[in-house]
C-alpha cells in the first residue's frame, strides 16, 4: 500500500539500537513548540525554501501557475515583473494563468562564472552553469500557492523541494534493505518515526511486516496520541517501541503540544501490558519539560512498567531552526538555548534515583 514521507534516513544511530534506517512518516496528532521536525506535522506535502542555493534563474516563477512566484528588484516593492498576482479565488475558478511578461529578467544560459550549484547530472550532461540574476530577488507569497510542486519540479539547483513524497511500502523497504548488511553486523533495523507514524497504521504494518519477513528488527517510534486501534495494527510487527513521554501535567502537556495527555497516558499503560520491551524518550527543553518535578512524575509513572528498557533524555537542539526558515513559519523557540550538560545529568539522576536505567542523548551545553 502506498503512504506519505518526508525522509528515509540511513545510517541513523539515535533511533533505536544499532545502524538503522528511520522511515519518518508525515503527519502528527501534536505540535510541540520545540518540534524538531516541523516538516512532519502537516499531512500534506509542503513546499520548502533553500536561499543558499537559488541562483535566481527564474524557472520556479515561470513554472508558477498561481503567482504565487515573482520576481521582484532587490530591495523593491512587491509589485510584479513575472507571474503576477492571482488572488486565490480566481485561480481556483481557473482564472487565465499569468504568465511571466516580455520585460521579465530571463534566465541566462551564457556559460557565465556565477555561482550556484549545478547538480552533478547536469555537470555531465555539460550543461552551461547559469549565471545568477544579480538585483533581482525571489517572492513567495504562500496564500496563493496551491502546493502542486511545479516549481520544485523546475529547480534543478533543488533550491525549491516538495517535503513529503507518497511512496508504496515496498519501495520503503526496498530503501531499507540496501544496508541489510550493516543492520546484520550492528543489531540493528528499520525505525518508523514522524510526525506520528501511527496516523498512517496500515502503512505502518505493511513496512513493519514485509521488514521482519526480510529478517529486520523493527522499531516504532511513537508520541502515542492515537486511537489504541492504531497499536493493534503496528504491534504485531514490531520489535521495540519508543515512546515519547514529554510532560506528565495535562494542562501543561496542552500548553506545549496543543493537546492532553490522557490518551498518551492510557496508551502508555497499554503498551506496558504488552510483551514487547519499551524505551521511554523524554525530550528536555528549557522551560517546557526541564524540572525536576516533571522528569519525576514521568519516572514514577513508568518505573513499574515491567518490560521496561531505559529511559532516555534527549536534549533539545536548535537544529531545526533552519527549517523553519526554509517553511517560511516563525520559529517558536526563538533564542531558546540547548540544556546545560549538568542539568541534563541532575535530571538523569532524578530518574536513576527511582530504579530506572537512563541514558542522555548527546547535545547537552557546557557552561560559558
Ligand atoms: S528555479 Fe530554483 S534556483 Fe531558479 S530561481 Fe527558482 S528557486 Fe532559485
Ligand atoms: S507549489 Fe505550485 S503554486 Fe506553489 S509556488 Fe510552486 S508552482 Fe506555484
Amino acid at each position: 500500500m502506498t503512504g506519505r514521507v518526508f525522509n528515509i534516513q540511513r545510517f541513523s544511530i539515535h533511533d533505536g539500537p544499532g545502524i538503522r534506517t528511520t522511515v519518518f512518516l508525515k503527519g502528527c496528532t501534536l505540535a510541540c513548540v520545540w518540534c524538531h521536525n516541523p516538516e512532519s506535522i502537516a499531512p500534506a506535502p509542503e513546499l520548502a525554501f533553500f536561499p543558499t542555493k537559488c541562483i535566481r534563474c527564474g524557472h520556479c516563477f515561470e513554472a508558477c501557475e498561481t503567482g504565487a512566484l515573482r520576481l521582484v528588484p532587490v530591495g523593491g516593492t512587491s509589485t510584479p515583473v513575472g507571474g503576477g498576482s492571482v488572488p486565490r479565488a480566481e485561480g481556483e475558478r481557473g482564472a487565465e494563468t499569468p504568465r511571466p511578461q516580455s520585460e521579465t529578467p530571463r534566465p541566462h544560459w551564457d556559460g557565465g562564472v556565477g555561482g550556484g550549484s549545478v547538480p552533478r547530472a547536469e555537470k555531465e550532461r555539460g550543461a552551461q552553469r547559469p549565471r545568477p540574476q544579480e538585483g533581482w530577488e525571489r517572492r513567495y507569497q504562500k496564500t496563493l500557492c496551491r502546493v502542486c510542486g511545479k516549481c520544485a519540479e523546475a529547480c534543478y539547483a533543488e533550491a525549491m523541494v516538495m517535503e513529503g513524497r507518497d511512496v508504496t511500502a515496498e519501495e520503503a523497504v526496498a530503501e531499507v534493505l540496501k544496508d541489510k548488511p550493516f543492520y546484520d553486523n550492528s543489531g540493528g533495523g528499520v525505525t518508523l518515526s514522524g510526525g506520528e507514524p501511527l496516523l498512517q497504521a496500515d502503512f505502518c504494518a505493511d513496512i513493519l511486516a514485509r521488514s521482519k519477513a526480510s529478517g529486520i528488527h523493527t522499531a516504532l517510534d511513537t508520541a502515542a496520541s492515537v486511537p489504541w486501534a492504531a497499536f493493534e495494527k503496528a504491534l504485531p510487527h514490531t520489535d521495540l517501541v519508543l515512546l515519547d513521554l514529554k510532560i506528565m501535567d495535562s494542562a501543561r502537556h496542552r500548553t506545549a503540544t496543543g493537546v492532553g495527555n490522557e490518551l498518551i497516558l492510557a496508551n502508555a499503560r497499554r503498551l506496558a501490558e504488552t510483551e514487547l520491551p519499551l524505551v521511554v524518550r523524554v525530550p528536555i527543553v528549557p522551560g517546557y519539560t526541564d524540572d525536576e518535578a516533571n522528569v519525576a512524575a514521568i519516572a514514577d509513572f513508568v518505573r513499574g512498567f515491567p518490560r521496561l528498557d531505559y529511559v532516555e533524555l534527549l536534549p533539545y537542539h536548535r537544529f531545526a531552526e533552519a527549517k523553519y526558515r526554509r517553511l517560511e513559519r516563525e520559529y517558536p523557540l526563538n533564542g531558546a538555548e540547548p540544556p546545560l550538560a549538568e542539568r541534563l545529568d541532575a535530571l538523569a539522576a532524578v530518574a536513576a534515583a527511582r530504579g530506572l536505567r537512563v541514558k542522555v542523548a548527546p547535545g547537552g551545553r557546557k557552561p560559558p
